[in-house]
């Protein structure tokens, strides 16, 4: 006979698979670049949106305490927020976290920033789409290639587990094959390189790029932004400077567990077999 835990259905579900074990979090929408597929339109001059250190660490708290089992962080540019290296390292103490980033302000003080959390359970997952330096730069900004290929062995020598995330509408396997062989170059194994199609939204609708995804295609992982709860991190896009809210599933945030408990009750009103098609993650 399975032990029932009515006060905790969140856990429960998790553990049973019924719903993701990860929460994110937009620390942020502003950029130091403007990649052409952005899905958050972020750059230079947006509204930032920025969730709060502490409302970030009381996310992280919570997620604990309800039995989700991951963090992610994402933004805009993480690391355009001063508080960051502090947030991760604190945001670990909870649970493991993945925090996405550029890779392109690695400088040397920020590399000593960061240098603490190679001792905790945090990965980098750093943006590189193309093998060569034009092709790649052509979506996203001058000098990124280079950045990029500096920025990770400096991490990696420093300890911190890095990820590679390649985002593209289609590539070649002779492409594919270099940007692998340059990401093992750079200390980065295949475990730890992930491919992702172009999600159109954001200003990847404006550019006509990606594949078109409904809400079953999107990963149900509840995701926390300065402006609600949303179904996905690929949910609190950002189209002509407004924010996307046909995936919102709260307006609150906190306590953590009222869009929790949302998001539930929306996976367990799916159809059965109502299951994405695209690899989209
Ligand atoms: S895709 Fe990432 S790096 Fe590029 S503009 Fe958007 S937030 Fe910045």
């Amino acid at each position: 006979m399975s032990v029932e835990t009515p006060e905790r259905p969140i856990a429960r579900a998790v553990a049973e698979g019924r719903m993701p074990g990860r929460v994110w979090m937009y620390a942020n929408y502003h950029c130091n670049i403007q990649c052409t597929y952005c899905l958050t339109e972020s750059g230079p001059k947006v509204t930032q949106r920025a969730l709060s250190p502490e409302t970030m660490i009381a996310v992280g708290e919570q997620a604990k305490e309800l039995g989700f089992t991951d963090l992610g962080v994402t933004g805009g540019e993480t690391f355009l927020m001063p508080h960051m290296p502090d947030t991760l390292a604190r945001l670990a103490d909870e649970l493991p976290v993945v925090a996405l980033t550029n890779g392109t302000l690695f400088s040397r003080r920020l590399l000593e920033k960061v240098e603490p959390l190679a001792e905790r359970d945090v990965a980098l997952q750093i943006s590189l789409d193309r093998p060569d330096a034009d092709v790649n730069d052509e979506m996203r900004a001058p000098d990124n290639f280079r950045k990029v290929v500096a920025a990770v062995p400096a991490l990696v020598e420093r300890g911190i587990t890095v990820r590679i995330a390649t985002t593209v509408e289609s590539i070649e396997d002779n492409e594919l094959d270099r940007l692998c062989a340059l990401h093992r170059d750079l200390g980065v194994p295949d475990s730890e390189h992930i491919i992702r199609p172009i999600v159109r939204r954001g200003r990847a609708d404006t550019e006509n790029l990606g594949v078109t995804a409904v809400q079953s295609d999107l990963p149900a992982e509840l995701t926390i932004t300065d402006d609600g709860a949303f179904w996905g991190p690929f949910g609190p896009t950002v189209h002509d400077d407004r924010l996307d809210t046909d995936l919102l599933v709260t307006r609150t945030t906190l306590p953590l567990e009222t869009p929790a408990r949302a998001l539930l009750g929306l996976l367990e009103g799916r159809p059965d077999g109502d299951d994405s098609a695209l690899n989209i993650r």
